[in-house]
């Protein structure tokens, strides 16, 4: 699963809850962060093959610390303790509500992955791995992927009181996630090395988290002039 995640991002944000987008855009790849530093750092394995699933060449054979069940549930309890610090050191709101639902979208990256992967994601540590396996059927994956992601975004801009002009740049954004999916389940490509990858997955994740911050700002100080 890639793009896929952020429809958890945009699905549970509210004026009620004021949890910045960019928060939720970490917290939805959080698992994904974890495993590309372990993989950087040669605790995590990776093998990058091409044709290994119909969508996807990664065969992660080891990633107990970032993608077990268990550390999934660590890592969300683990989010769920770091929002109130992170709130008071930025000078965001703070709700206990929004941090549950924080650590909620970080264990999302484990079902929306349970869903995609083969079966690689450990329950405990390396064993009992479970996975559907819907990266073994390319267009269907793909599908899922677009249609999570547009019901996501529909719901963001239905429950979030937003200037015009944010709207267009939400749906705009949203449609370059489309594409950035488009390329990486179709357009064909020699595999990266193993860090290759991880790096890669920093790059892309950490500049869709600088996009979503800047999204929540766009024609926020037109809509102070006009009030
Ligand atoms: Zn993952």
């Amino acid at each position: 699963m890639f793009v896929g995640h952020y429809s958890v991002a945009f699905a549970v944000k509210t004026e009620r809850n004021k949890i910045p987008l960019w928060v939720l855009f970490i917290a939805v790849q959080f698992l994904d962060y974890i495993w590309a530093t372990l993989v950087l750092l040669g605790v995590e394995k990776l093998r990058v093959i091409k044709g290994f699933t119909a969508g996807s060449m990664l065969d992660s054979y080891f990633h107990p610390y970032s993608h077990s069940l268990i550390a999934a549930m660590a890592w969300s309890a683990v989010a769920v303790l770091l929002y109130q610090p992170l709130c008071s050191w930025l000078g965001y709101s703070y709700r206990k509500s929004a941090a549950l639902i924080v650590g909620l979208a970080v264990f999302s990256h484990w079902i929306l992955d349970l869903i995609a992967h083969p079966r690689d994601l450990a329950i405990y540590d390396n064993r009992w791995k479970v996975g559907f396996g819907l990266w073994n059927y390319r267009d269907p994956e793909f599908a899922l992927e677009i249609a999570l992601l547009a019901g996501g975004i529909v719901l963001y801009l239905a429950r979030n009181v937003m200037p015009a002009i944010r709207r267009r740049a939400v749906i705009a954004f949203g449609m370059a996630l489309v594409v950035v999916q488009i390329g990486d389940t179709y357009v064909p490509r020699t595999p990266l090395t193993d860090r290759g990858t991880a790096m890669g997955v920093w790059i892309f994740y950490t500049l869709f988290v600088v996009m979503a911050f800047f999204l929540e700002r766009i024609g926020s100080r037109r809509q102070i002039n006009s009030r």
